[in-house]
């Protein structure tokens, strides 16, 4: 099995002695499906550019949290850490829980009431965490997880922890080799920002390794190759929901509210990181109707057979609106991440209001549907 420790081993942090002890630790996280769309930008009106989506929902856990917690938790163990904590809107606490099961540590996650998707509560219980629900948003959550960030006692795996951001980087990396190069857009929905900052990190890193201007091997390395085709950088394009949009606000929002509860945060831990990543890249972050979310996440289920979760739509439905609007050109390659998977949240798809067929009927009405195509 290859998870994000054995493929990119001399990208990321040593952990402990010997990273491959604790590349052990994987659940095959990353290596997820770069997926051209076909269909749908002809139905929604974006036919003149070139989309393709990164479908991280096929993460471990369904969603690219598991990028960055497999790193967190493995350098969490190297540090003989025996407990994890966060806070989280659903996806961090399932993915902190599925890896800290396999590492044979305690999980506390602390959850708002009432607002996480009901998928993502079930994979925090199949996974023996401690669930506290708190009265109160994800932004309360934080800033009592924020307190035990340097405690030594307990490992916080929210995206604050810088291993989280080096993990996710890694997507950057297998945009650029599977296209052959940086597509001219890369749009991402924002909660905390900390992925759009991760991935900023991924195409920078890619664009300097082997050369004096590298992170890691400042030219004097051996073993970082450059990655081929990673001189370009794209521009960052970030989408939040309008009823949740402090970067467009320019201000916290101190009551955030969208369906797209993954990013239903007023308060983004990396917010000054993200407005670098925004003057560096000439990017931009704009925000997108709840309304025009679920009618994307519907389409791409619909015409590509691609199910996300509704925060994952917000980058495509923003990519949408922008090329409508000529913000992005015609004859772009943009790549949308696809944050999660839409099984988390199945109860925004319930069975319509159907009449039981007799099974003596089957026959009939078979015949009836195929005679309608
Ligand atoms: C965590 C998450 C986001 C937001 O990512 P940030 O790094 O907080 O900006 C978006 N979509 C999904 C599905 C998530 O789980």
């Amino acid at each position: 099995m290859r998870g994000l420790l054995h493929r990119y081993a001399d990208r990321l942090p040593q952990i402990g002695a010997d990273s491959k002890q604790y590349a052990a630790l994987s659940l095959g996280e990353g290596s997820t499906p770069l997926i051209p769309l076909l269909n749908l930008p002809q139905a929604m009106g974006v036919a003149n550019i070139n989309l393709w989506v990164k479908y991280e929902g096929l993460n471990p856990t369904a969603s690219f949290k598991d990028r960055g917690m497999a790193i967190a938790v493995a350098a969490a163990a190297a540090d003989n850490i025996s407990c994890v904590i966060c806070a989280s809107t659903g996806n961090t606490s399932a993915s902190a829980a599925a890896y800290a099961a396999r590492a044979g540590m305690a999980c506390l996650v602390l959850i708002p009431q009432g607002k996480v998707a009901l998928g993502k509560i079930a994979q925090a219980v199949a996974h023996n965490a401690v669930i506290v629900q708190i009265d109160g948003n994800f932004d309360d959550a934080m800033r009592a997880v924020r307190v035990y960030s340097d405690s030594g006692k307990v490992a916080v795996v929210n995206s604050i922890n810088p291993m989280r951001l080096q993990g996710q980087k890694t997507a950057a990396f297998e945009v650029i080799e599977t296209l052959g190069s940086a597509p001219d857009y890369h749009a991402l929905p924002v909660g905390n920002a900390g992925n759009i900052t991760a991935h900023w990190i991924g195409y920078s890193e890619a664009a300097s390794s082997g050369t004096a201007a590298c992170h890691y091997c400042q030219g004097n390395c051996t073993t970082c190759q450059p990655i081929a085709g990673g001189e370009k950088r794209p521009q960052m394009l970030g989408y939040q929901a309008a009823g949740s949009a402090p970067f467009v606000n320019g201000n916290p929002v101190a009551n955030p509210d969208t369906v797209a509860t993954a990013i239903r945060i007023g308060n983004p831990q990396s917010y000054e990181a993200a407005q670098v990543v925004l003057a560096e890249s000439n990017g931009w972050i704009s925000a997108v109707e709840d309304s025009d979310i679920l009618q994307t996440q519907r389409q791409l289920a619909a015409l590509e057979g691609v199910f996300c979760e509704p925060a994952s739509a917000a980058s495509l439905a923003g990519v949408i609106n922008d090329v409508k609007s000529g913000r992005i050109p015609a004859g772009a390659r943009v790549v949308c991440t696809l944050t999660g998977h839409g099984l988390k949240e199945p109860d925004l798809f319930p069975l319509p209001a159907l009449a039981s067929t007799a099974v003596g009927d089957l026959a009939a009405v078979i015949e009836q549907h195929l005679n309608n195509r």
